[in-house]
């Protein structure tokens, strides 16, 4: 179905979803599961507990060089949001993107388009969304940017919790590739990369090389958590 359509309907989607939830369940903090008065992620006695961490450069190619920004270290404020992915938690994805679209300090009008990390199928198929198009998705709604979900993965990879930092960047290389057609979209343009946690940055690392291969103006990604 076309993408225009989406757009369309996304408004009364999400305010249905919303009044869904708030009838399910009445919105309550992440953190400390304190009731709260409005759907948002985190109390503000437990927002300020959400550490910042400073920017991080990372090499590509000859080329480019990616600027990570992070919303917070990883920590438990934040660990709960993200490892909701393993329980198939749609919303706990929609919040670290909400946290993130919110609070994350980085030259957002700089900004023309998300570019979620993507799953592959199997992995998509097993959990059923990929948390990175989810947070993306709800970062594009709060800051008016677009997502633009050009790269795919091409083969399985091993679950990266059980391999060493080596072994991960060998899993993940030469993975990434750039979609038929988005070549064009990326050209010249400020592209942002978005996934929930940095850990050694391989996987980030691939698909920004994917992304360079169109000569985009820069590359840069934006995580909800950095493990530092
Ligand atoms: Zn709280």
């Amino acid at each position: 179905m076309p993408h225009a359509f989406f757009n369309k309907i996304r408004g009364p989607v999400d305010f249905v979803y919303n009044g869904v939830c708030d009838l399910l369940a009445p919105p309550y903090c992440v953190s400390c599961h304190r009731f709260l008065e409005e759907r948002i992620p985190l109390c503000t006695s437990c927002e300020r507990f959400l550490e910042p961490v400073v920017s991080l450069e990372v090499s590509v190619t000859s080329n480019y060089a990616m600027r990570v920004y992070a919303l917070t270290s990883y920590d438990k404020v934040v660990r709960s949001l993200v490892l909701a992915k393993h329980s198939r938690q749609r919303i706990a994805s929609r919040q670290l993107g909400e946290l993130v679209a919110r609070g994350c300090y980085c030259p957002w009008e700089q900004f023309d388009c998300l570019v979620p990390v993507p799953l592959h199928w199997q992995r998509y198929a097993a959990r059923g969304y990929n948390q990175a198009k989810v947070m993306a998705e709800r970062i594009a709604q709060v800051r008016g940017i677009t997502v633009s979900d050009g790269v795919r993965r091409v083969r399985a990879t091993r679950f990266q919790a059980t391999l060493s930092a080596e072994e991960r960047i060998e899993n993940v290389m030469a993975m990434s590739v750039l979609k038929k057609g988005f070549a064009e979209q990326y050209r010249g343009k400020h592209v942002v990369l978005i996934d929930d946690v940095f850990t050694t940055g391989a996987t980030l690392c691939a698909v920004a090389k994917a992304i360079a291969v169109a000569n985009p103006k820069t590359i840069s990604a934006l995580v909800a958590a950095r493990v530092v």
